[in-house]
C-alpha cells in the first residue's frame, strides 16, 4: 500500500492538526489517542513515511528503527507503566482494523486490561 500523505497522522507530524503531545525527539512523536480505550492510552509514531511494521522494517533506516523502538520504551518508562505494566499493540492491515495508514503503535495501561484479545 502507498503511503497517503494526508492521513490524520501525517497532518499531525506537520503540525497542520493539533495533538495532546507526550513525547518528542528527532524519531518519534508521542501523545494521547483522541478515543481512549484505557485510563492511559497513548499513540507512539515514527517520524517518516510508513504504512505499517511491514514497511517499516522493510524500509526504514536502522537508525529511525531503533528511535522508534526507544521512544517507545522510554514513553511507557515516562507514564509510569513499568510497575504495573502495560500493552503495546500495533494494527496492520484490514483484519486488524487499521483506521490510520500511518505506523503507530499504542500504550494502554491505567488498570487491568484483560485478555489480549475479544473473542467474536
Ligand atoms: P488504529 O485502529 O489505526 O490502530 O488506531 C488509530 C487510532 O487513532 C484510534 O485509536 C483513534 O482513536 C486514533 N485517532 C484517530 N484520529 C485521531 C486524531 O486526530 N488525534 C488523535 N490523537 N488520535 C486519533
Amino acid at each position: 500500500m502507498a503511503y497517503d500523505r494526508d492521513n490524520i497522522f501525517a497532518k499531525i507530524l506537520r503540525g497542520e492538526i493539533p495533538c495532546n503531545k507526550v513525547y518528542e525527539d528527532d524519531f518519534v512523536l508521542a501523545f494521547h489517542d483522541i478515543n481512549p480505550q484505557a485510563p492511559i492510552h497513548v499513540l507512539v509514531i515514527p517520524k517518516g513515511e510508513y504504512v505499517s511494521m511491514a514497511d517499516f522494517t522493510a524500509n526504514a533506516p536502522d537508525e529511525l528503527i531503533v528511535g522508534f523502538v526507544r521512544g517507545i520504551g522510554k514513553v511507557a518508562r515516562d507514564l509510569g507503566l513499568e510497575d504495573p505494566g502495560y500493552r503495546i499493540l500495533a494494527n496492520a492491515g484490514p483484519d486488524s482494523h487499521q483506521e490510520v495508514p500511518h505506523l503507530h503503535v499504542h500504550i494502554f495501561g491505567g488498570r487491568k486490561l484483560g485478555p489480549m484479545l475479544v473473542r467474536s
